[in-house]
């Protein structure tokens, strides 16, 4: 049997209630463009629910209720949206994950490779663009594509996360940098592609390569000036040095065996939120590095704080609480999913929480004062656990899903790409509902018995050769039926799901509630759509052309309300998936921002038509072995790029196609010396020699005969 690799009623908001004076609400007699450019500060962002019109940070309220109060565009009138501009934006046919931030009619938005576009947000006309120049060959280093999620503002600037790790100051009136720090060391394969988030004046920023081998800790810098205010380290270091603070003394204790040496992982690469009242900021964290707990610490443990939301003091980084979502995790089980706070009734009490749909596929709903957990369901297909035992919070897991202590493999719902990734969920108030992005995949993890330390590329410990895909299209076809995605309406205080809406496939876009009764996704497919919030009734859809991840947002100017939504697709699916990505998204994949209002008359052009490459491989001359030995290679270092089994995704090259396939010098020089880096494509000789490029190169060839054969049957009917 083949295997299957496939791979969160507020009353009020409490935000609105909090510290830091008056509100500065757009006064009605002064236009947005008299502001200053991203006029932020810390009256303005605590209140800006108020500000229905702006979308000021990254989840538009410290909240991160992703919950739109503009009411112009309603369930009664949305089958009269049309497309009021669209931008075409310079990046590369990447995946495109950025929520735009609008500010007093300005738009900035952000791109693949870290790009920053500031748009006038009635015509989308460029002010300014800025590139930050990442060095191609730093995206071997992005486990998940070259994405950027957005940009933070205060008091006149602009903060941006680079993928190769730097956190730069822009003024917003002109996109030049103001100032630059490295946030991480570049001797080590760290990438950002979190937006940044502004608490007191401080710029908050984590980082991502839990899957390279890294250490995962969170920063703050001054926003004016750029210097370090306080550090997090969310896994403790070496024991043998002092611990950089008093938790991580508690925590080295939940850990076994040398795993510093490894990095150990839990990097806050996404999600955070910020109580003004309490005084408290979330952050998420991530996976053990590698994956595989065996590999990690050797004889168990929790592994604190892996996959874990922590609570934070923001002034000065202190630790307050934490609750521990998958203790010695060892599937990719990330924590870093989007974390809502909200006011609901539960059992008929008012309580203040912390919602999160992690890749584990469990809703968790804490108690954001203490960290208690309240409740926690399963929202999707799980296997690996039968339930969260709210005794101890802990899961009731199958002892089977722990392929590196079973040393047997363990075939788990959900995967790494989890049931719920990075795509934002929302919150309606309104409805007291979370509108939940939910994928349905499974994922075999085979524990890898010769684990070795690569410096390009994954290092999880977990055998990509051996979980592949099967080479018989039919069987491939097979896994691809049992794949699905859903948008879920999950009620939070009964763990209950109020409607959902099935898709044929399983990586779509994050999701916008409206106060219009409207909630917005955009679907792997290229539709955009809106459902009803209360029901899910579809009410209106319309074809973007492209593959779409981001989610919408929404804004006016000058009285008209606006949806945004940004399109582009790839990341860890659409890149690593293979065939079972080539096949679940629609052709064509141009990197735009799209925005659309009320009788909107703008017109996109025709759709790209992606040419054909002919498939022209060199005669297929190693032996089998060699060609197996290839795939080895290809599938630890090779795959998760250029896709399972030689098979693109249809983001990036598909290398059977390529060729340099046929040119056995031309491809040394890309893999072994890095002739393409700039294009993206790192040099791989600090891993492979010659003689192994060359058994990947005939594992390629190898696969792309067999697509010949494929072809050439499908022409005989
Ligand atoms: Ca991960």
């Amino acid at each position: 049997m083949s295997v299957t690799r496939v791979v969160v009623l507020a009353l009020v908001v409490v935000l609105a209630a909090g510290c830091g004076g008056e509100p500065s609400p757009a006064s009605k007699g002064e236009t947005a463009a008299a502001k200053a450019p991203a006029a932020v500060d810390a009256a303005r962002l605590t209140a800006a629910n108020a500000e229905g019109g702006n979308w000021m940070s990254y989840g538009r309220t410290y909240d991160e209720q992703r919950f739109s109060p503009l009411k112009q565009i309603t369930a009664d009138n949305v089958s009269q949206l049309g497309l009021a501009w669209h931008y075409d934006l310079d990046t590369a046919h990447r995946a495109q994950e950025s929520t735009p931030l609008v500010i007093d009619g300005v738009m900035y938005v952000t791109g693949a490779w870290s790009k920053v576009f500031a748009l006038d947000a009635r015509t989308g006309k460029e002010l300014w663009r800025y590139d930050p120049q990442v060095p191609g060959e730093w995206g071997v280093h992005a486990c998940c594509d070259v994405v950027n999620r957005g940009v933070a503002a205060w008091n006149g600037k602009l903060y941006l996360g680079t993928l190769d790790g730097r956190l730069i100051a822009l003024d917003a009136a002109t996109g030049k940098p103001v100032w630059t720090v490295q946030t991480t060391d570049p001797s080590q394969p760290y990438t950002i592609t979190a937006a940044p988030r502004v608490v007191k004046g401080k710029v908050l920023i984590g980082n991502g390569g839990a899957e390279m081998g890294v250490r995962g800790y969170f920063s703050a810098y001054d926003a004016d000036t750029g210097k370090l205010a306080w550090r997090f380290y969310t896994v403790p270091g070496d024991p043998s040095k002092p611990f950089e603070a008093p938790i991580l003394e508690k925590a080295a204790k939940t850990w076994k065996g040398q795993w510093w040496k490894y990095g150990g992982g839990g990097t806050v690469w996404d999600a955070m939120a910020y109580d003004p009242k309490l005084d408290l900021l979330y952050i998420g964290t991530g996976n053990g590095s590698p994956w595989n707990a065996a590999i990690r610490s050797p004889g168990g443990g929790d592994n604190l704080f892996l996959s874990s939301i922590i609570a934070l003091r923001p002034d000065t980084g202190e630790y307050v609480w934490h609750y521990q979502t998958t203790p010695g995790e060892s599937w990719d089980f990330t924590a870093t999913q989007h974390l809502i706070l909200a006011d609901i009734a539960i059992d008929g009490r008012p309580r203040q929480v912390i919602m999160q749909a992690p890749k584990n596929g469990f809703f968790y709903v804490l108690d954001r004062a203490t960290g208690e957990l309240i409740s926690a369901k399963n929202y999707a297909v799980v296997n690996w656990a039968t339930g969260i035992d709210m005794k101890t919070g802990r899961p009731i897991e199958n002892p089977a899903s722990r392929y590196g202590t079973t040393g047997k493999p363990w075939i788990s719902m959900p995967g790494p790409g989890g049931a719920h990734n990075w795509q934002p969920m929302a919150f309606s108030p309104l409805t007291g509902l979370v509108y939940l992005p939910v994928t349905d995949i499974a994922f075999p993890y085979f524990p890898d018995t010769h684990f070795v330390v690569n410096h390009q590329g994954f290092n999880v410990g977990a055998d990509f050769a051996k979980g592949a895909l099967p080479e018989d299209p039919k069987a491939v076809a097979q896994i691809l039926a049992t794949m699905k995605g859903h948008l879920a309406a999950w009620n939070p205080a009964t763990q209950t799901e109020a409607w959902r809406v099935e898709f044929p496939l399983p990586w779509n876009g994050g999701v916008l509630a409206t106060a219009g009764n409207l909630v917005f996704q955009g679907t792997a497919m290229g539709d955009f759509v809106a459902y009803r919030a209360d029901s899910g009734a579809k009410l209106w859809s319309t074809q973007t052309q492209t593959g779409v991840l981001a989610p919408p947002m929404s804004y006016d100017v000058d009285g008209e309300q606006y949806v945004a939504l940004e399109v582009g697709w790839g990341g860890a699916f659409g890149l690593a998936a293979g065939q079972l990505a080539r096949d679940t998204h629609i052709k064509g994949n141009t990197p735009r921002v799209l925005v659309y209002k009320l009788n909107g008359q703008d017109k996109l052009p025709p759709p790209e038509t992606p040419a054909a490459l002919p498939l022209n491989p060199p005669p297929e001359t190693a032996t089998a072995a060699v060609a197996e030995e290839g795939k080895v290679l290809y599938s630890r270092s090779c795959g998760t790029c250029h896709g399972d089994s030689a098979v693109s995704g249809g983001v990036i090259t598909d290398l059977r196609y390529s060729v340099a396939l046929g040119n056995d010098q031309l491809f040394q020089s890309i893999v072994h010396d890095g002739a393409y880096k700039a294009k993206g494509m790192a040099p791989f000789a600090s891993d492979f020699g010659p003689a192994e490029i060359e058994k990947i190169r005939a594992y390629i060839i190898h696969r792309a005969h067999q697509q010949l054969a494929i072809d050439a049957a499908a022409a005989k009917h």
